[in-house]
């Protein structure tokens, strides 16, 4: 119910796994030994009293949902993004030719800075509309300085 939640976060910079079928035992299990703090919109988790950290999203909108979360706990630093589809780490490709085969011609043309996912190996550019997107959060926040470090992937 999380899953676009889970991605803006990704492309936010935020260490974030996201799983839609796992039982409460492992998903626990999870939790504890990586000391992750869990979001869900599943109320069946308050019954969970000794957990407590975790947030419970009501809010609808994604958006929405992204701005308050951030808000609530304070999150800070925006980083480079990470893979928006396995939460990998996004390495830096220093030879743009690696990857000329693997992305559109007009891509390859007209982007300088790609960079590659360390896990699932998935490419990534910087485009406009990922510009937009940190912007737009960061006039939700009223961010001072854009909010995050350097990268704008
Ligand atoms: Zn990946």
């Amino acid at each position: 119910m999380l899953g676009r939640l889970a991605r803006w976060l990704r492309l936010l910079g935020f260490d974030t796994l996201y799983y839609r079928d796992i039982s409460d035992a492992h998903f626990f299990r999870i939790a504890k030994q990586q000391n992750r703090f869990i979001l869900t919109r599943d109320t069946h988790f308050l019954r969970f009293k000794n957990f407590s950290d975790f947030l419970l999203i009501k809010l609808n909108d994604t958006f929405d949902q992204l701005v308050e979360l951030i808000k609530i706990l304070g999150l800070k630093e925006f980083g480079v993004s990470r893979c928006v589809r396995c939460n990998g780490v996004l390495l830096e490709l220093h030879e743009k030719k690696e990857i000329r085969s693997l992305v559109p011609g007009h891509v390859y043309l007209h982007s300088s800075k790609f960079l590659r996912c360390k896990d699932c190996n998935w490419i990534y550019w910087e485009g406009s509309h990922m510009k937009r997107f940190r912007e737009r959060v960061c006039e939700a926040l009223h961010c001072q300085n854009g909010g995050w470090s350097d990268s704008k992937v």
